[in-house]
């Protein structure tokens, strides 16, 4: 037999926003290679060798070609089965057909749905794809459903995208707010390195802001359960407390940020008795909370969806960021917002403006300068960028289900589990003209709407860099090939639109797509940063290679990246101030009635990602919570004459779902929560979107996945 031939190689987790290092195991021998082992990398500033449970079973995810696609296939009508067709015939059927529509019904009848989880190399791709050579601004990704609120606010409070801190802050904080944000689950090797600082010194105080007792919670010092949607509130209250006890910095206000004086005058009615009824909390709380916020030497804040899924989510980003524009907590050592990224590559999908309503390298769709910018360094005629912002994801299925957009093409995501309302989404991928799919696996509820199915690489078998929370670029490396015919999503996109160059761009264009690996895709996203906020000029797969992941920026000549943002207090707004902004509490979209009487939130099990999609095949990793299940307060189950794992049905405006129900009193009474994670691989009758509903926040345009009306009753 053959030798077996081990080789270790450095990577990065595929699944959240922490960005842990790892070093991957594989073995090859004449049958192939296959991964054998994960390890944390003890060389990465992100996670110093620790994973949690989902990054210690990665190997176990790759063990197989089970489940995995591993060849194209399409049909040329819905009434087919699929059949299995070679590349190049899959390549020339998306091209010919995408070049038809958009011949027949211009290029905005064309839409790109893509993932936090894809490579900034392979979202680079599809950006100039869709912007560049088609003309179309409707490239959204599921990012909309996590982080588009933080960028909102980070934009309109400090001028720029992109939070102000770093990990080291973690262990320098001395009062910690956490906000919407259960990290003991979320982001548990970053939970860890609190904890680890806690124990270093025991005056460190922990704030939870969060409806359910969740694990985070219960390791609080101060855990303030408020009702549901009520954050803006508290933190009005709060920074009114503050003002009145004089704990607010007035030389920062003064010398660092407009518009204090018209937030102040709304912060009147904003009594810390007026708010805390509202939160439904103790005011002694609310007061210990500021309290502890103002005087802190150094307070860090760290959030997540609980903020940002939510129809106000930009306002309660902004109202958590004012309370640390007041007490001038920012800039410093252990101080600032920290808006935690859900997905392992959330950032770098905005850095090279994967989204329809951003450019690349954080520029503006509605700035003629930034697109003439964008159109110089591309190599395109003037005022060939659409100056329309595309459709962003709630948006984008409503087109394509009403038929204005008749083409989608969906790359390393699940919508018709993720979205809210999925029964729409249903809808409008049966309505829709074509659905690409590309996936590396074959049993997402999305499969079954593809008329052409692309198998993608994966996690272990691409290459490429991500961005993590701390604006940390990190290389994910392959570490075996990838199964049967399956590419790295780069390559596909980048063979699609060489064949579209043929077929739309005029004759004598210079080559948009002559990429032919990821650190020349990378190379070019680089050459865009220069001279913006993210600058990575000084960037290169070499220097990653040589000096390990950097944060950026990290223009040419720097010999490091910047750890942290604004500590001169010149911020990236044109005057260089800070912005308040008026944040009036405004309640959740849906109200409960007495036909909805609860209220349904949403979140996440400790050990699993997502759709499951990977997770899932961990037999292990179903031992924390092993069945779908509805969590309802006792009194409320009593009430209602239900026990304890009995079958229940709960219905929404917009379906309903029946699940197993477990009693808890993590949540108070009139508030029921399920997992995300559950889909129609596990759960016959659906998953908890449902019941989700598709109202966005204004600015935003991210949906409010974390709160519903919604009844209960047997099933
Ligand atoms: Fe992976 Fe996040 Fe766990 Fe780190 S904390 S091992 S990045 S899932």
């Amino acid at each position: 037999a053959a030798p077996l031939l081990r080789t270790r190689t450095r990577s990065t987790c595929c699944y959240c926003g922490v960005g842990c290092g790892v070093l991957i195991d594989a073995e090859r021998d004449a049958a192939g290679s296959r991964i054998v082992g994960v390890e944390g990398d003890p060389a990465h500033p992100a996670n110093h060798g620790r994973l949690c449970t989902k990054g210690r079973t990665l190997a176990q995810t790759a063990h197989s070609t089970q489940g995995r696609l591993l060849a194209p296939e399409l049909r040329a009508h819905r009434q087919q089965s699929r059949r299995r067709v070679d590349w190049a015939v899959a390549l020339d059927t998306v091209a010919d057909r995408l070049a038809d529509i958009v011949h027949q019904h211009g290029p905005d009848a064309v839409a790109f749905y893509l993932s936090g989880q894809l490579l900034t190399e392979d979202y680079y791709v599809f950006n100039k794809l869709a912007k560049g050579l088609l003309g179309t601004n409707n490239i959204d990704t599921n990012s909309r459903l996590c982080m588009s609120s933080a960028v909102a606010a980070y934009k309109l409070a400090f001028g720029a995208d992109g939070p102000p801190t770093c990990y080291e802050d973690l262990e320098l904080a001395k009062t910690v707010l956490f906000a919407g944000s259960n990290m003991a689950y979320a982001h548990p090797v970053l939970l860890r390195r609190l904890e680890d600082a806690r124990r270093d010194d025991p005056q460190v105080r922990w704030i939870v802001i969060d409806p359910r007792r969740t694990d985070t919670a219960a390791m609080a010092d101060l855990h303030l359960a408020i009702q549901p949607g009520t954050d803006v509130a508290l933190f009005n209250g709060m920074l009114h407390h503050l003002l009145w006890e004089d704990l607010i910095d007035p030389a920062f206000i003064a010398g660092h940020t407009s518009g204090f004086g018209e937030l102040k005058s709304l912060l009147r009615e904003y009594t810390p008795r007026m708010a805390a009824e509202l939160c439904g909390i103790e005011v002694a709380d609310l007061i210990q909370a500021a309290e502890w916020f103002g005087r802190s030497p150094a307070t860090l804040s760290l959030y997540c969806m609980g903020l940002n899924q939510s129809v106000h989510g930009t306002d309660k980003n902004l109202a958590l960021i004012h309370l640390h524009l007041a007490t001038g907590q920012i800039g410093r050592p252990g101080t600032g917002p920290f808006s935690l990224t859900g997905q392992p590559n959330a950032m770098g999908g905005r850095e090279v403006g994967g989204m329809a309503t951003m450019l690349a390298a954080h520029r503006d769709i509605e700035v003629a300068e930034d697109r003439a910018q964008v159109e110089r360094l591309w190599g395109l005629p003037a005022h060939t960028l659409s100056a329309k912002p595309g459709l962003p994801a709630v948006a984008l299925f409503d087109a394509l289900r009403s038929g204005k957009v008749k083409a989608v093409w969906i790359a390393c995501t699940n919508p018709v589990h993720s979205m809210p309302d999925i029964g729409h989404v249903r809808e409008a991928l049966q309505r829709a003209e074509l659905v690409i799919v590309q996936e590396a696996f074959g049993n997402t509820d999305t499969v079954p709407y593809a008329d052409v199915l692309l198998p993608a690489a994966t996690w272990g078998e691409k290459e490429g860099t991500v961005t993590n929370s701390e604006r940390r670029i990190s290389r994910v490396r392959a570490a075996v090939a990838a199964p049967g015919e399956a590419k790295p999503d780069w390559w596909i996109a980048n063979e699609v639109a060489r064949r579209l160059e043929a077929r739309l761009a005029p004759p004598g264009a210079a080559p948009l797509f002559a990429f032919d690996s990821t650190a020349a895709i990378f190379d070019e996203h680089r050459r865009l940063t220069v001279g913006r906020d993210l600058d990575i000029g000084g960037l290169d797969y070499a220097r990653l290679e040589t000096d390990g992941p950097q944060q950026w920026p990290f223009p040419a000549n720097a010999v490091q990246g910047q750890a942290r943002r604004y500590t001169d207090g010149v911020f990236a707004t044109a005057d260089g101030r800070a912005r308040f902004h008026p944040t009036p509490y405004r309640p959740v979209a849906e109200a409960i009635s007495a036909h909805y009487p609860l209220r349904l939130l949403t979140g996440r099990l400790r050990d699993q990602w997502h759709g499951m999609s990977r997770t899932g095949r961990v037999p292990g990793l179903f031992a924390h919570s092993p069945r779908p299940g509805l969590r309802m307060h006792p009194q409320d189950a009593a009430r209602r004459g239900l026990a304890e794992g009995e079958l229940v049905r709960v219905t929404g405006k917009r379906g309903e779902l029946v699940l197993a129900l477990q009693l808890s009193d993590e949540l108070a009474s009139g508030t029921v929560f399920a997992a995300m994670h559950w889909s129609g691989q596990f759960l016959s009758s659906g998953g908890i979107n449902e019941l989700t509903q598709p109202a966005v926040d204004a600015r935003s345009q991210q949906p409010e996945l974390k709160h519903a009306a919604v009844r209960v009753e047997k099933a």
